[in-house]
């Protein structure tokens, strides 16, 4: 018999092109060493040409994923994805309260605020937003956006890292204990410089710009990543540095398939 291994809880939707989503998480956690569960949150239908349509999960059944691993495996960390609506959003943040995973717990939460796809096909619905605000930043340990996420979130465009620092102020007075602000769509910049900061402490994450065309499920595998250290006790610095060599490396190894966006890749 083996030792039991950390366990990391996705709550999230399904990308059917197993690109993104809770397909690329529990890859994501696999090739992190740790056990992976999901709540799932809706289903997109979905190629590497983009989103065609997507369905959410009813309420009750997302906060009934949650309770029945958190009661019985035990959560480690945790991550949101998709979270498709404001009733969704809602009531998954009550109920990681009840079963004490957030910042205020001891169970470290990430939170990637998703908000469209890389082909700008929508993954909530527009008054979701506030609720990501509201609901789910105040009990988040990190939150990961993306520039198009923290325009949406905040109103501040980020073009050079010294707008990359306003961003981290407005997000933090949203709550959270730490945000990652990923710069990697700055694009006039050679480097890829993501901003990491608690309000005390501003570090800035600087590797290679890749110029690859394959980078469908990136936001979600650097998150899931992250959380997989988290689960295994790193602390955020740590695990954020962690997570950004392994989206380094898989976005490096990142394949064609099919005739659009192909996935940023975990084999190596
Ligand atoms: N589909 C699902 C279910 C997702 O969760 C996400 C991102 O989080 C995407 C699609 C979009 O991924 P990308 O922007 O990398 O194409």
């Amino acid at each position: 018999m083996t030792a039991t291994p950390k366990t990391a809880l996705t709550i999230a939707g399904s990308d059917s092109g197993g690109g993104a989503g809770v397909q690329a998480d529990l890859r994501t956690f696999f090739a992190c060493g740790v056990h992976g569960m999901t709540a799932l949150t809706a289903v997109t239908v979905q190629n590497s040409l983009g989103v065609r349509d997507f369905g959410e999960i009813p309420v009750h059944l997302v906060t009934d994923q949650i309770r029945a691993v958190a009661e019985d495996m035990g959560v480690d960390a945790a991550k949101t994805g998709m979270l498709a609506t404001a009733e969704i959003i809602t009531a998954v943040a009550r109920t990681l309260d009840e079963v004490h995973i957030g910042r205020d717990a001891d169970v470290p939460f990430v939170v990637d605020p998703v908000a469209a796809s890389m082909h700008g096909d929508p993954l909530l619905r527009e008054e979701a937003l506030e609720a990501i605000r509201t609901e789910l930043f105040p009990r988040a340990t990190l939150v990961t956006p993306n520039l198009d996420e923290v325009r949406l979130l905040t109103g501040v465009e980020v073009t050079d890292v010294e707008s990359q620092r306003d961003a981290a102020t407005a997000l933090l007075e949203l709550g959270p204990r730490w945000v990652l602000v990923k710069g990697g769509h700055m694009y006039d910049n050679p480097e890829c410089v993501d901003l990491l900061s608690d309000g005390a402490q501003v570090v800035e994450l600087t590797g290679p710009r890749h110029d690859v065309e394959h980078t469908h499920g990136g936001g979600d595998t650097l998150a899931s990543a992250i959380t997989a250290s988290l689960a295994k006790g790193l602390g955020v610095p740590d695990a954020v540095s962690q997570g950004k060599r392994f989206i380094e490396r898989a976005v490096a190894e990142a394949y064609p398939l099919g005739k659009g966006i192909g996935p940023v890749s975990p084999f190596w």
